[in-house]
């Protein structure tokens, strides 16, 4: 038997790869993780390496020591990507400690700007957190895969067997009876497509009924988990060469609602940041500096630094749970609210504070950029825009225009053509023409019944008193008042900040915009200490090359998604069919998701019920939705994947066996962070513009027969050159001039953007300096030069290995403010309406969603408010999750150090509950939910409110190493450490309308993770 440690011995050795028909010396790459009972090296130093700097103790002065190599990238430990600084040995290549990127801003406060020599940076790195530390982990995992895998048996019997790169990119391609040596009964006659069969089909219609559908090649369904930046275009770019419109990232399973409702109150903005460092007071909502959020060791520092400032920052969490980052004390308060009653809150403060005229008049009076300015004001709302507000009208719901308002011939249909009721002269103006107008009206304009935005949003945050609201929320009304008068005592350094807590609910979407809509109200956009939408980045994928450039596949990817996203089910010819048939077309089968992106949570449902069509190839990359979709990982979903003819080809890129890749039909091996290339623009906290490069400092996976390391992307390049496809080959990427580059390797296209990104013109003092001989010393980098020569032009190097050597592009931090005003600022009109979700419709009830914010009580799909679906007297809990600082992707159980720290998980439960239940700290427990149980370990905690009980996410696996499977007929054992713990999510609450569906946010598209009903029984009980 093949336990763990023999496991480790054997890999040590290369026993492994030696029986593996010696395709390949090594399969696996390892590090020993366990130290314990080996002597120290040294007795003071322990088994510490040498510095990387060493000090001449004659002049005093540091240089680099040469045995090691610092390299620059950028973390994937979460979604933060904070930059990095790599040590790598320079004899063996191997990667002995991660320390932060001081020319990151992510990293380090006051990074250093780019013309900073590296030798100035040696006694003043960035800092990473304690995940980002353990990333070596992550990379040198002993269940890493770094071949091929095809499966032995039936999907999910875990057996698999080593293939060649060769054989592997042949099959998936070619098709045909690809199973045939599976001995798998279900599928050894299946006749698989292929990509090749597949994209022969690239012309015809997926279903001539319903032409909207687009073609065949739509059958390709790319569903990548954490895919980011220039990989993720990398992805997209290959889909719609193939002339598939379906590659997707995980965002939904996320908190895509908080994008929606962010994209709608700032247009085209998914995420807005307060300015922590100035600001004087924020409300974390949903959130709190210290827990997962991004940037997480960014917020969690600037909060410090801030609080910590003589007559600095105060603020509240609003969160049920008393996270990490909810330091009690003068400076910082708890508001543990009902989950999912964020909205009610917030539009409690709303309504208070209009009915005392706390908010920014002068401000919200502006109806145009420009009238703004004038006024010295940095940004401008449409709180004075008309909105047309009767029912029986054509138009009813959209803003009022000109040319509806009876003005002449010549009026410009934009958004300055919007109608305003001028505030001096008191009539109507295009919002263009007047510098001032009424921000509270309800009349009439040319006979049309009109409301402005700000007067929609007084009379919905009046729907309820404040005490109904209080009543909702659980928070005393005296409470909601003080939160109100202080956050409108600040001026504009006072703002809102808020993440998943508010919007993974089924009113995520109205919540979020709720509390967004509070920051509009006192005027903080683009002001010091007050909100921002970030300095943004720098292009990369235009410039020198155009790198999605495929001209050939122009017209080939369209139609509508596997998840029907951004389109109206309304435009679909199934509803017109209905229509036309005098039936009733709601609800639909499934939702429609007009308003949201990356519906992540139903690919699977969608291609097992083929609608609106079925699914030919899956490729999930680092996707793991039966683990991490709340009530996906059930034994019905599971076995309807397992069925080939459900989804006939299912590949699995990875770098492990993980808890959904184990369901695949073949596994390619992929770099851990490591070892990828993307790059990725830093978040709103940077107020200055940032770009991030990642790329590969190490190289573990195998070769492939013409040397390049496995990975995502030499396989999607080596497909599409065997298929034939346009934008891969010799004629692939065209550059500026017209001249086609070819695209034989990732480097050939990363190496491009990277020339994109460094030759993008920056403001003053923003440029990307030529790389020193230093610089190209201390991160090894003449062989990355020697290597892709080719790749570029000669005289991109210089600068395209200088941004290579700092990990990315950054503005200097001096750039960030200018007095009391933002440099970057975001000059869109604001919105307290959002007219898009006004016109757009529920496609399961038929009703319209609401274009202000509204308190919506949480139901299923068909409007079952959840207090009825699952009874409060049986089901007395809320399950609510968090990701903590150490755990919370699946990658991290392999961090063994993490594992070490906080072993277990366990379910938090209020103390008063506790008492209550009769639970004691330490106690195993159940926890049951209308779809099953699991069992735990109780931890009795304070910082929680009653009634709801959490868990950390990212434990209990049954994948990713924690159980056995056998790998060329060899058992590789599961380690207990990474089984450890309790996951909550397969049993959590499904939509009983929907098949398969989990609980949703039909507006802004997030799936439910904190509105489970459970109760907790005693383990003797289920004993
Ligand atoms: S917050 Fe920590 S884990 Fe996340 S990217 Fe930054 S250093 Fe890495």
């Amino acid at each position: 038997m093949f336990n763990r440690r023999n496991f480790l011995k054997a890999c040590a050795v290369g026993g492994v790869g030696a029986g593996f028909g010696g395709l390949y010396d090594t399969f696996y790459h390892l590090i020993p993780f366990n130290d314990r009972g080996r002597k120290a090296l040294h007795h003071v130093y322990g088994n510490s390496d040498s510095p990387e700097w060493l000090r001449d103790k004659a002049s005093g002065k540091l240089a680099p020591n040469p045995d090691w190599i610092l390299r620059h990238t950028v973390d994937q430990q979460c979604h933060s990507e904070c930059g990095l600084r790599v040590k790598i040995d320079r004899k063996t290549g191997r990667v002995q400690r991660i320390l932060g990127n001081p020319y990151h801003s992510h990293s380090r406060l006051d990074y250093a700007s780019t013309d900073t020599p590296l030798l100035a940076t040696a006694a003043t790195p960035g800092t990473v957190c304690a995940r980002g530390n353990s990333g070596i982990q992550s990379a040198y995992d002993p269940y890493r895969i770094t071949v091929p895998l095809k499966r032995k048996g039936a999907r999910g019997s875990g057996q698999w067997q080593p293939i060649s790169w060769e054989q592997l990119i042949k099959e998936v391609t070619d098709g045909g009876k690809i199973f045939a040596d599976t001995g798998d009964a279900a599928s050894k006659d299946l006749d698989v497509l292929g990509f090749k069969g597949l994209y022969a089909q690239r012309d015809q219609l997926m279903n001539p009924n319903a032409p909207e559908l687009g073609h065949r090649t739509n059958g390709y369904v790319f569903e990548g988990g954490r895919i980011v930046g220039s990989r993720k275009a990398f992805a997209l770019r290959f889909g719609l060469a193939f002339g598939s419109v379906n590659t997707y990232e995980h965002t939904n399973t996320c908190e895509v609602s908080h994008h929606v409702a962010t994209s709608q109150v700032y247009p085209g903005k998914h995420m807005t940041k307060p300015d922590i460092m100035e600001a004087e007071f924020i409300i974390f909502w949903g959130t709190q500096p210290g827990d997962a959020n991004f940037p997480m060791q960014t917020m969690a520092k600037y909060a410090a630094e801030a609080r910590a400032k003589p007559g600095g920052l105060k603020y509240v969490v609003v969160d049920p749970l008393l996270g990490r980052g909810g330091v009690m004390g003068d400076r910082a308060a708890w508001l543990p609210l009902i989950p999912g009653t964020d909205g009610a809150l917030a539009l409690a403060m709303i309504g208070w504070i209009i009915e005392n005229e706390r908010y920014n008049a002068d401000y919200l009076g502006h109806p145009t950029q420009k009238a703004a300015e004038a006024a010295s004001e940095l940004s401008h709302t449409d709180a004075t825009h008309l909105v047309i507000d009767d029912p029986a009208h054509p138009q009813h719901g959209h803003f009022l225009t000109a040319k509806l308002a009876g003005f002449a011939a010549g009026a410009q249909e934009s958004e300055t053509d919007r109608i305003v009721i001028d505030a001096t002269s008191k009539a109507p103006l295009q919002a263009v023409d007047s510098p001032r107008a009424v921000i509270d009206y309800t009349g009439t304009v040319n006979g049309i019944r009109v409301k402005s935005a700000f007067a929609r949003l007084r009379e919905s945050a009046a729907t309820h008193t404040l005490q109904q609201y209080a009543d909702i929320c659980g928070i005393d009304s005296e409470k909601i008042v003080n939160l109100a008068r202080e956050f409108t005592s600040h001026g504009r350094k006072a703002a809102c900040e808020m993440y998943r807590g508010v919007c993974k609910h089924p009113n995520g979407y109205y919540n979020s915009v709720a509390v967004l809509l509070l920051n509009l109200l006192v005027g903080n956009m683009n002001w010091t200490g007050g909100l921002t939408a970030g300095g943004g980045g720098y292009n990369y994928k235009k410039g020198r090359y155009d790198v999605m450039a495929v001209p050939a596949a122009k017209g080939v990817a369209y139609g509508v998604k596997l998840s029907r996203e951004e389109v109206h089910y309304e435009d679909s010819s199934e509803y017109k069919a209905k229509v036309a048939a005098g039936q009733n077309p709601y609800p639909a089968k499934r939702p429609w998701f007009p308003l949201s992106f990356d519906m992540f949570s139903e690919i699977l449902p969608s291609a097992v019920q083929r609608y609106p069509y079925g699914v030919d190839i899956l490729l999930w990359h680092m996707a793991t939705p039966f683990y991490s979709v709340p009530g996906q990982g059930n034994q019905q979903l599971i076995d309807a994947v397992k069925d080939p003819k459900n989804i006939p080809l299912i590949i699995a890129s990875d770098i492990i066996v993980g808890d959904t890749s184990m369901y695949a039909d073949y596994i390619v091996p992929d770099g851990s962070f490591l070892e990828r290339w993307s790059h990725i623009d830093t978040l709103p906290t940077t107020l200055t513009r940032g770009t991030g490069l990642r790329w590969p400092v190490v190289a573990l996976t195998e070769k492939t027969p013409d040397g390049r390391h496995m990975c995502l992307e030499e396989f999607l390049i080596d497909v599409a050159k065997r298929v034939g496809m346009p934008g891969y080959g010799d004629n692939a990427i065209p550059d500026a001039s017209g001249r086609m580059w070819p695209l034989h390797r990732k480097e050939d296209w990363y190496l491009k953007a990277t020339a994109n990104l460094a030759f993008t013109p920056g403001s003053e003092g923003d440029q990307v300096p030529d790389v020193t001989d230093s610089e190209k010393q201390v991160n090894d980098l003449g062989g990355v030069h020697d290597e892709f020569k080719s790749s570029l032009a000669a005289e991109e190097w210089p600068k395209v290995l200088s941004v290579l050597a700092k990990g990315g592009r950054m503005e200097p931090s001096r750039n960030a403010r200018q007095g009391d005003r933002l440099t970057h600022r975001f000059t869109k009109t604001l919105h307290f309406y959002a007219e898009e979700v006004a016109l757009a419709r529920n496609s399961m009830s038929g009703e319209d969603f609401f274009g202000t914010t509204t308190w919506v009580e949480p139901t299923t799909a068909l409007g079952t408010p959840l207090d009825k679906l699952d009874d409060p007297k049986d089901w007395p809990l809320t399950i609510i999750t968090f990701k903590g600082a150490l755990q919370s992707h699946s990658r991290l159980s392999s961090n063994y150090v993490l594992r070490e720290i906080m072993p277990d998980n366990g379910i938090q439960v209020a103390v008063e509950d506790a008492r209550r239940m009769d639970i004691k700290d330490g106690e195993k427990v159940w926890v049951v939910t209308p779809h099953g149980k699991r069992l735990g370990t109780a931890r009795v905690v304070e910082g929680i409110r009653p009634g709801v009980i959490t868990f950390n996410v990212g434990y209990g696996h049954w994948g990713y190493g924690a159980t056995n499977y056998q790998l060329g007929g060899k058992r590789i054992e599961g380690d207990r450490v990474r089984r450890a713990g309790i996951h909550l999510n397969p049993i959590m609450r499904r939509d009983p309308d929907i098949d398969q569906m989990t609980l949703m946010d039909l507006a802004g598209g997030s799936v439910v993770f904190f509105n489970t009903r459970a109760r907790i029984e005693k383990n003797n009980v289920h004993a």
